[in-house]
């Protein structure tokens, strides 16, 4: 549905996406996992449209995809940049009519009083924005995002800030839009938790590139299923296992003293440090 061929772009001499190629079928939702600076910003305007000056192609339904002139391509889309603005001073219902305006959607006011209604924020529509929690602000402009109903919608960072508890709410939306509009969802995150539990497939991307794709079981089995982790003077070291008894034997048999050695189940993070051979530290924003 969405395909990405040989996408490169460079700001100056800063190489920001290197050959980035992939598909994206039509249902799905997927995620662009990485640290900050992988690209994920870039690409997300390159996809949605926003963006020139790169070399690659863009297609959607095999249809190229052109830079800010393509208005079909412009009206399937829906986007959430990563710096997200609401007019603070106005009601939840007012910010919503004003992105339907934006957008020329017909009946605008029906549309908005549905959309209120069937994702909860109808006793909410009167509340000035600048009074809403971080997630229900969240929240808004993912509503809003939707109203011209997109085919597809990007993500940048849906949850970002955002405490565990709120994130899982956002999720949940993410997940009932996806279902019930029948839209394609691409969100980029730099939680591996939530790439895991969200999505269908994931790509992991590090500086420029994806690195590596599939569905998260798929990852994690790239790697084994169980990890032993032996903090010493030089590090952590991390030893992969495809089952817990090979791992306890490894245990019993090295006589690893329980205060310096983890057992644990294999994460998306292993499949990062793995597949990308960069250390802890260069991955710990990841967490
Ligand atoms: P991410 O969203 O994964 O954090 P970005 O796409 O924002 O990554 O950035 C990728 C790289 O491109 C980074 O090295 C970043 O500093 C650089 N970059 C992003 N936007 C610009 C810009 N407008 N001008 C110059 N460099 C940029
Ligand atoms: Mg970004």
């Amino acid at each position: 549905m969405l395909e990405a061929v040989n996408v490169t772009k460079y700001y100056n001499s800063l190489c920001a996406l290197k050959d980035v190629s992939f598909r994206i079928e039509e249902g799905e939702i997927v995620s662009f996992l990485g640290p900050n600076g992988a690209g994920k910003s870039t690409l997300f305007h390159i996809l949605v449209g926003l963006l020139r000056n790169y070399t690659g192609d863009v297609f959607y339904k095999s249809r190229k995809v052109f830079p800010f002139k393509d208005r079909g391509y412009r009206s399937i889309v829906g986007f959430v940049p990563q710096a997200t603005f609401l007019e603070r001073e106005l009601t939840v219902e007012e910010n919503l009519r004003i992105g339907a305006l934006l957008y020329g959607v017909k009946n605008h006011r029906e549309v908005v009083d549905s959309f209120l209604r069937r994702f909860d924020l109808f006793e909410l529509k009167d509340r000035k924005v600048e009074h809403l929690s971080g997630g229900m602000k969240r929240k808004v402009v993912i509503v809003k995002s939707m109203l011209h109903r997109p085919r597809l919608l990007f993500l940048d960072e849906p949850t970002t800030g955002l405490d565990v508890n709120v994130r899982h709410d956002i999720w949940n939306l993410l997940i009932r839009i996806s279902k019930e509009e029948s839209v394609t969802v691409v969100i980029s995150t730099h939680y591996m938790e939530e790439a895991e539990s969200l999505s269908d497939r994931v790509f992991i991307m590090n500086r420029g590139s994806i690195v590596v794709d599939g569905r998260p079981e798929e990852l994690k089995s790239l790697v084994g299923r169980y990890v032993v982790e032996e903090s010493t003077a030089k590090g952590m070291i991390r030893r992969y296992f495809d089952s817990k008894d090979d791992a306890i034997r490894f245990m019993n048999d090295r006589g690893m003293e329980a205060s310096t050695i983890r057992l644990r189940e294999v994460s998306l993070e292993d499949v990062f440090i793995k597949v990308t051979g960069e250390n802890e530290r260069d991955s710990s924003n990841l967490l």
